[in-house]
């Protein structure tokens, strides 16, 4: 009987095809083969979705290649593609492109093949003479390869034997050995070697929190669980026993990271715990031959375990038992390009395609994790206690104002921290200054009186646009002149004068001459080593102060470090975003988790000309919950997530009219088909209003029934055609709203 399969092509299409099979191929081609398909006047690559047997068009043309009978996509992961496409608005060629890598996809790449020797039959004493007297030297490899036993690698034996190519040659043409081919890995971490951990005794908390992922795990429950454990609590140690006991009952285990901690120190704590070839790890630095290799580790079953950031939701562990997101609030789970999607959701998604346990883990957990847990959507579970009651570090707040009236201009470093720093470099301690993301001057606040310009209508800091010198809301579309002075207390310093790290550092090596300075950025990191050799040096204490962005403030254990400073804790608070207060304290509760992990308690400074602001306030007393609560009480008031699911469409062009007249085009239309679930925000410009040449417009949306509004606009955006220049794109739950 003839065979029919039906593919997803590589061609942003949103279309199924179908395909006969030819005969030889018939028992070869799978869900999730990589076939090649004539489709018009081109060939072009596809992956098979499903056996058919009546097509959907009479005599389909036939595939055209075979490009790998290996199925390299299973039903799962099939499902969780078309998931993502229907949920975050895009093709599915699209969503297909995310979940396997380039590489897989292009089957452009093998494995690295290496030369294994064999002996062809046994060799005895006699023989061994024999050859000695016409060929001492061959005679001599033969001896070596038959100590080493078994196989041996060429170059192995090639170095144990101390010989060349030419005389293992010429025992190959002997017959006495035999060569074969085999794959290798090429291993990113082959040179590292690591010494075993035992599992700790896990105390009472911990010991709670452990049995609700092992009773999840043994029972297949995807119920997520939500572990809220303060930094420095244990929770690493959580994974790691519930990891083991994934591989005791041989299922596998993913653990998403943030990209920015995925450092060797996190990695090393997998392999000193469980065996290195049972590990495969994922992360952007990979080469494309490691990324080939890793993911065939994890398809074959040969690895259990993946460690990855946030494209690894998509990894081809076999017979998962468990995921665990950890950092789960972090921002750089989202996808910031098509598709958009979040890493943590899809896991949570995956989990129930997979029937796997999940594990979600935060210090600072997000409000929509939250919310889910208060609801009982979600298990909470609570770990208080630091690993040997070690202190919290004590959080001064230094209001930033009273430096401003002092010394008649805003200070970098203020009085409190720089005596501070001073008395650490005298002890020998570390110090860490944090600088958030470079400023955008988009808010305005005043130094004097901590004023901020907010929109009466969204409760959100209003944007400043310089070139118009007006301020506006993003949100709702309120505009007004900017003011010269602040309009609370009169003072003409409003205007927010941000300044980078590079800035900071000079300023901190002028006030601190004698001191080792190092920064730690975007900018500074491009090299792929440079953020490994950075570290390294602040470990072994030849930096005393180290200055950086986001990028220090997670993950990281320096025992050694006892002051950690936030020069401007304003910057993250008052971005025209109303997710600025819980960043805030995400941000101010993991740095402060830097200070004090070592035998010594840690000070935090945190300066900012707002310091009565609830998200400060509540950070400095560590009191999550706290915050939860009045931020929680603000979100449900206003309208905002985890209230809502919000949709933002951005519409970008070279042409500023362009731009907005398809904005406007597309929000009436838009209009037209909305129910009474969703209300629709006039069409804006977006906080940046420009970038890179282009000019930006945004329409927000607020729904209670995301999965239909995001199919409505998927059928709208279908059917309409905008000018060639026009870039329009969705944004499902988005957490960026500049
Ligand atoms: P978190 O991930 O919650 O910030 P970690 O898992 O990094 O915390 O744990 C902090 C430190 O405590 C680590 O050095 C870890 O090895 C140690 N630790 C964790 N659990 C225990 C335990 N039960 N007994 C002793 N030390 C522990
Ligand atoms: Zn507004």
């Amino acid at each position: 009987m003839q065979q029919y399969v039906r593919v997803i092509t590589d061609d942003p299409t949103d279309k199924e095809l179908d395909y006969a099979v030819p005969e030889p191929w018939t028992s070869k081609v799978h869900i999730g083969s990589r076939v090649k398909v004539p489709l018009r006047s081109r060939e072009i690559l596809a992956t098979v979705v499903a056996l058919v047997d009546t097509p959907s068009v009479p005599n389909p043309k036939s595939i055209s290649e075979l490009i790998s009978e290996i199925p390299i996509l299973n039903d799962r992961l099939l499902k969780l593609a078309r998931w993502m496409a229907e949920y975050y608005c895009c093709p599915i060629e699209t969503s297909i492109r995310s979940v396997l890598p380039q590489v897989i996809r292009k089957a452009q790449l093998g494995f690295k093949r290496e030369r294994v020797l064999s002996l062809q039959r046994q060799v005895d004493e006699a023989e061994l003479a024999a050859l000695a007297k016409k060929a001492p030297r061959q005679a001599d490899v033969l001896r070596h390869a038959i100590e080493l036993g078994g196989p041996v690698r060429w170059r192995e034996l090639q170095l144990n034997a101390v010989t060349t190519d030419r005389t293992i040659q010429q025992l190959v043409d002997r017959g006495l050995l035999w060569v074969q081919f085999e794959n290798t890995d090429r291993d990113p971490y082959a040179k590292e070697q690591f010494t075993a951990s035992a599992p700790l005794v896990l105390n009472p908390e911990q010991t709670a929190a452990l049995g609700v992922a092992m009773e999840s795990i043994q029972t297949r429950s995807s119920q997520p669980i939500l572990i809220h454990g303060i930094t420095g609590s244990g929770k690493t140690e959580i994974y790691l026993r519930a990891i083991q006991e994934c591989l005791n009952r041989g299922l596998g285990a993913l653990v998403l990271v943030p990209e920015i901690s995925l450092t060797p120190q996190t990695v090393e704590r997998f392999k000193m715990r469980f065996p290195v070839e049972r590990i495969a790890v994922l992360h952007s630095h990979l080469s494309a031959g490691e990324r080939h290799d890793e993911w065939h580790k994890l398809r074959s079953g040969r690895a259990q375990i993946a460690i990855g950031a946030r494209s690894a939701v998509f990894a081809p562990v076999d017979r998962l038992g468990l995921i665990v997101v950890d950092e789960e609030h972090e921002t750089s789970y989202k996808q910031e390009e098509a598709p958009r999607y979040h890493a943590r959701d899809l896991a949570v998604v995956r989990a129930q395609f997979e029937q796997c346990a999940i594990l979600l883990g935060s210090a600072t957990p997000s409000l929509e994790s939250y919310h889910n847990a208060k609801i009982g959507k979600y298990h909470l579970v609570k770990l208080t206690a630091r690993i040997d009651d070690r202190r919290l570090p004590l959080i001064r707040v230094v209001d930033m104002r009273q430096e401003y009236l002092k010394q008649k201009q805003l200070p970098v470093i203020s009085q409190g921290l720089g005596t501070a720093i001073e008395d650490r470099l005298g002890k020998k301690e570390q110090t860490i200054l944090f600088l958030n993301r470079r400023g955008y001057s988009t808010s305005l606040v005043c130094n004097q009186c901590g004023h901020v310009c907010e929109c009466p209508n969204c409760t959100v800091a209003l944007t400043f646009h310089l070139q118009e010198d007006r301020l506006k809301c993003h949100l709702c579309g309120h505009a007004a002149v900017a003011p010269r002075k602040c309009p609370k207390c009169g003072d003409p310093s409003i205007r927010y004068a941000g300044y980078g790290t590079q800035k900071v550092e000079g300023i901190v090596q002028k006030l601190f001459p004698k001191a080792a300075v190092a920064r730690m950025d975007a900018d500074s990191m491009s090299r792929k080593d440079a953020y490994r050799h950075t570290l390294q040096a602040f470990r072994t204490g030849k930096i005393d102060i180290l200055i950086g962005t986001q990028m220090i403030a997670k993950g990281l254990d320096f025992p050694n470090v006892t002051l950690v400073g936030i020069i401007n804790a304003d910057v993250a608070l008052h971005m025209p975003d109303f997710r600025a207060g819980e960043r805030t304290f995400q941000l101010l509760t993991q740095v402060a988790g830097r200070a004090g992990r070592g035998d010594m308690a840690g000070e935090v400074y945190v300066q900012s000309a707002t310091p009565f602001s609830p998200s400060i306030q509540f950070a400095r007393h560590h009191n999550f919950e706290g915050f939860w609560e009045q931020e929680n009480e603000f979100r449900e008031r206003c309208g905002y997530p985890p209230f809502c699911h919000l949709l933002m469409v951005h519409i970008r062009s070279e042409h500023q009219r362009r731009a907005e007249f398809s904005g406007e085009t597309l929000h009436r239309r838009i209009s037209e088909q909305l129910d009474a679930a969703t209300a629709l925000h006039p069409v804006v410009p977006a906080p940046i209003e420009r970038s890179k040449g282009y000019h930006r417009y945004q329409i927000l949306m607020r729904t209670n029934a995301i999965r239909r509004l995001s199919k409505t606009i998927r059928g709208i955006l279908d059917k309409l055609t905008f000018p060639e220049e026009v870039i329009v794109s969705v944004d499902v739950d988005p957490q960026q709203l500049m």
